[in-house]
């Protein structure tokens, strides 16, 4: 069987010709995919016979709403999709003035055992596919009725760990008769793997990389991201540079607060002369807090960023959206898992 919904256009329109069909089919099909249908009889314009030959040699996998939290504060909307397979996975809905931004999922859990994130706690379970991605955008859209305009890679999963997929994601994203959504609009968020940084400059797509540093010092750094460990901060602000120099898109750094772990003001300090001699953008986030973690959120955010502005670092304070539903990533997952995802980690051990 084939998944269809994670080919591209001109992967269809070959698939298609090797099924006897004219290539024009392709583009008609592609976009009933784009349209959200779940089965092939939706697609009308198509002949019997060729519905009945999609419906017998490709798959089709909507994801169903396992659950949905609206916030009353801002219209957030978390979605707790369960999959084909029965594994879950998030994504959100943010309202901003400069458009509706939705986050996703690139894998079902994380391998990279960050320390203050809920989806590593468990492990990975394993990588979406192209069609998992997409359709958490489409889906969320056609729920919830708002037009799309940016699309962030920040949910459950290190995107750079599903590089193929990711990959393919991006050009279905892109794709006019796709998502449609411009690269420029279309963040990826990664723990830092060097290698897979400079396989993806290799692209020189305009998306913009944000990369999770939470430490300007090595000792801090690995003691919360253990991917730390084997590369170090100055290895991957090269790869960062690198991506610069390629691409010529400013990177994006993001910072979550830690109580009395990476909010002092040397770290600032230090954090400003690391970054120096290349465009960069500080984000920082307020840590939200999680159950199954001791760390808890900085009380120095507002000194941290005047420490940093003051050596003329470009930074921002990420806002805070959905506080009164479960909106950071992975903790509407494990809750969920607690209720009926339990059996399928034992499997793991
Ligand atoms: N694996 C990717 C993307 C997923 S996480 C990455 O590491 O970047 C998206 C962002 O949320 C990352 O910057 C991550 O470090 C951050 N994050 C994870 N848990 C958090 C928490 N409890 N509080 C604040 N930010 C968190």
């Amino acid at each position: 069987m084939v998944d269809i919904k994670s080919m591209t256009l001109e992967e269809l329109t070959a698939w298609l010709k090797e099924q006897g069909e004219p290539a024009f089919r392709a583009r008609q099909i592609f976009k009933w995919l784009y349209r959200g249908v779940t089965s092939f009889a939706e697609m009308t314009d198509l002949s019997k016979q060729l519905r009945q030959k999609l419906e017998e040699r490709c798959t089709l996998t909507p994801p169903q709403v396992a659950q949905k939290q609206v916030s009353v504060q801002d219209g957030t909307i978390k979605y707790l999709w369960r999959l084909a397979d029965g594994n879950c996975v998030e994504s959100v809905l943010m309202r901003y003035q400069h458009g509706n931004t939705v986050c996703i999922s690139c894998q079902v859990g994380c391998r990279m055992g960050c320390a203050f994130c809920a989806s590593t706690i468990a492990g990975k379970v394993r990588d979406l596919t192209p069609a998992e991605m997409v359709d958490q955008v489409l889906f969320i859209k056609m729920d919830s009725g708002a037009p799309v305009s940016n699309i962030v890679l920040m949910g459950i999963g290190e995107p750079l760990d599903n590089f193929d997929t990711v990959l393919r994601f991006l050009t279905l994203a892109n794709h006019p008769d796709g998502l449609n959504i411009g690269m420029r609009h279309i963040s990826l968020s990664t723990c830092g793997l060097v290698e897979q940084i400079d396989k993806l400059a290799g692209y020189g797509l305009q998306l913009t990389l944000s990369v999770s540093l939470h430490a300007p010092d090595n000792e801090t750094r690995s003691r919360i991201m253990p991917v730390n460990k084997s590369v170090g901060v100055e290895k991957l602000l090269e790869a960062c540079r690198r991506y610069f120099d390629k691409t010529g898109r400013r990177v994006s750094y993001e910072y979550a607060m830690i109580d009395g772990v990476n909010d002092t003001d040397w770290q600032a300090d230090l954090l400003t002369r690391r970054l120096k001699g290349a465009p960069a953008h500080v984000n920082l986030i307020p840590l939200n807090e999680v159950e199954e973690s001791p760390l808890k959120p900085s009380r120095r955010v507002a000194a941290f960023q005047k420490r940093l502005e003051g050596h003329g670092v470009t930074v921002t304070v990420r806002r805070k959206l959905g506080g009164d539903i479960d909106a950071s990533c992975g903790q509407l997952r494990r809750k969920a898992m607690g209720e009926n995802g339990q059996r399928q980690w034992e499997k793991r051990g």
